[in-house]
């Protein structure tokens, strides 16, 4: 139905489109992902300034025609993010928060937490650019698969459900988190005690104070979460390297 739609948005993506259009790809908190089409946002003069770039939080009037892309009528900045710009590291961070966003979440699947989260991790690097590291992007993976409902089982086995034990145990994405010793036999991968533990504590902890782990423990972390978006989302992610 035609009409005018409010809403809070994240630009996640924006394309060129035409002389000097832009088309956005936004995340909002009540629609999840959708796609919609800025018109003279690239002339010099534009009535929206600088404000539908990615990383951007919005507040937005948007309309809705009978196409499924909608038309940016009126833009209004809720946080900019300028500090976030001047760091290569954060730029970097904040971009592949958006794309994991942007993957993981298909158009017509809101999801405020999500959106939340994605708002936490932009404000976060914008506060303290140093933050964007290797060890925060892996803790907002972590988020984003807990709210998308593949978490991993990290506490017992995924296969039999006792304790796994202490030390080092496997890690199966098949089998949908750590596997002990004799359910793991030749599957999965070795994933140390300091990876498993970064990941519980990643999961309970704010962002903010996300947990720090060694560089192989990170490796550990990543492959887990990798293989878990893979083989349950079917979605692969930019390495966080
Ligand atoms: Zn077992």
């Amino acid at each position: 139905m035609p009409g005018s739609l409010k809403t809070e948005a994240i630009v996640l993506r924006g394309i060129r489109y035409g002389e000097a259009d832009r088309i956005l790809h936004l995340y909002t908190p009540d629609r999840g992902r959708v796609s919609a089409i800025a018109k003279g946002v690239r002339r010099a003069k534009s009535r929206f300034g600088g404000r539908l770039e990615p990383f951007f939080r919005l507040n937005l009037v948007l309309y809705q025609g009978k196409s499924d892309l909608l038309t940016v009528t009126s833009a209004e900045t809720i946080a900019g993010h300028p500090r976030l710009r001047e760091h290569g590291a954060a730029i970097d961070g904040a971009a592949r928060a958006c794309d994991a966003v942007s993957r993981l979440f298909g158009d017509g699947e809101p999801h405020a937490g999500v959106y939340h989260l994605l708002a936490n991790q932009l404000a976060l690097i914008d506060r303290e650019p140093a933050q964007a590291t290797r060890a925060n992007a892996l803790a907002f993976r972590l988020k984003l698969l807990l709210a998308a409902g593949f978490l991993p089982e990290l506490s017992e086995c995924a296969r039999c459900g006792r304790p796994p034990g202490g030390g080092s145990v496997r890690f199966s994405s098949a089998a949908g988190g750590v596997i002990c010793g004799e359910c793991g036999a030749g599957d999965g991968f070795s994933l140390d005690e300091p990876a498993r533990s970064f990941m519980a504590t990643a999961l309970s902890a704010p962002l903010k104070d996300g947990p720090e782990a060694p560089r192989p423990a990170l490796s550990q972390v990543e492959r887990a979460v990798s293989g878990t978006l893979e083989y349950h989302a079917h979605v692969r992610l930019r390495s966080v390297a």
